[in-house]
């Protein structure tokens, strides 16, 4: 068991934790941060970015990653790879510990800890993930060389899958429960010109079928939002992009949060209800959810740290 003193914790390692990183490192503080399970987050499960500023041309979301992490290794911060499994936040200094057996003592923390994709729920979704049923379609599209595949959701996510495996697939099938999607215009637009993909309203999907030996999905029952009528369909795969949820488990009973997950912290601030903790990305923002926006709250949330230990003379880390 180690025990390690900083001025600025920060946990979590997408957009948001190097840009707090990054800030916090020039500003002096010499910050740590604790990458959690998934280092670099959610853009490394994505392929092209074309909407982060600075590049004209797209980018590959591991690759735009890692160069945050290099950028705030590089500037002073020390990444760490490991998990936060716990928390105290009772108290200054805070008392977060890991489970490589590191204990932070930490004057300020920065959760950026983001979200994760969630599923649909059902037992067969848990039978045939990895047999069919996938969450990352750039993780797993190239399996699905010349089949028939679909993609449930109407976000963005669901939409970029959907164009992404038309890469890989012979078909591709979006299944949305509303008439209307909520993906971006331009996505729709990509979507609705493109020869290979249909869209499937009005509809959930309500099992997923398959054989046992080999285990493998051979199709879906859906049903109908507004007759209730169920129907089966014949595919090779699919792809589940139905939001995400917040990774914010270990802060329970320690931060105020809404009834799904968020960390609330009122508009356009990173302050939580503990002083000395702030959080930025995804994990407090319902509304954009943007890797540019998780970037620009990591910045808040550093800066907004820096003036915390200046108004603390009796931080002495
Ligand atoms: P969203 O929350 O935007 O969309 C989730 C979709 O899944 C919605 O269409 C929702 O339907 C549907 N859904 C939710 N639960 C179920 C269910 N149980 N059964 C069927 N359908 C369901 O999540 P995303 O993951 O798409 O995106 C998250 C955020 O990340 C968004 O802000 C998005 O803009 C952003 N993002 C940005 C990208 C980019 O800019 N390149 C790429 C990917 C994500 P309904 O519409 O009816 O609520």
């Amino acid at each position: 068991m180690q025990e390690r003193k900083t001025k600025i914790l920060i946990i979590g390692s997408g957009p948001a934790g190097y840009s707090a990183a990054i800030y916090a490192a020039r500003a002096g503080f010499n910050p740590i941060l604790v990458t959690g399970m998934t280092p670099g987050g959610q853009l490394t499960i994505t392929t092209d970015v074309e909407n982060y500023p600075g590049f004209a041309e797209a980018i590959q979301g591991p690759w735009l990653m890692d160069q945050m992490r290099d950028q705030a290794a590089h500037v002073g911060a020390e990444i760490v790879y490991d998990y936060v499994e716990s928390v105290d936040f009772s108290k200054r200094p805070f008392v977060c510990k890991t489970s490589g057996g590191t204990t932070y003592i930490a004057w300020c923390v920065i959760i950026a800890t983001g979200a994760q994709a969630m599923w649909l729920g059902l037992e067969s979704e848990k039978t045939f993930r990895g047999f069919g049923v996938s969450g990352c379609a750039t993780c797993d599209g190239f399996f699905f060389r010349g089949k028939n595949v679909a993609v449930v959701g109407g976000g963005n996510t669901a939409v970029e899958e959907a164009l992404y495996l038309t890469n890989h697939a012979s078909h591709v099938t979006l299944i949305h429960r509303r008439d209307a999607l909520r993906a971006e215009k331009i996505l729709q637009e990509r979507l609705f010109a493109h020869p290979k993909i249909s869209v499937l309203w009005d509809h959930v999907v309500s099992e997923i079928k398959g054989e046992e030996a080999p285990l493998r999905m051979t199709g879906v029952e859906l049903t109908h939002t507004k007759t209730g009528e169920k129907s089966l369909h014949a595919f090779d795969g699919l792809f589940v992009a139905v939001g995400h949820k917040p990774a914010t488990e270990i802060f329970k009973g320690q931060i105020d949060m809404d009834e799904v997950g968020y960390i609330t912290c009122p508009p356009g601030t990173v302050f939580t209800n503990v002083e000395g903790v702030f959080a930025a990305g995804d994990v407090q923002e319902r509304l954009y959810r943007q890797a540019v926006v998780a970037a620009g709250q990591g910045c808040m949330a550093a800066l907004d740290a820096a003036r915390d230990i200046e108004s603390h003379p009796e931080c002495h880390f």
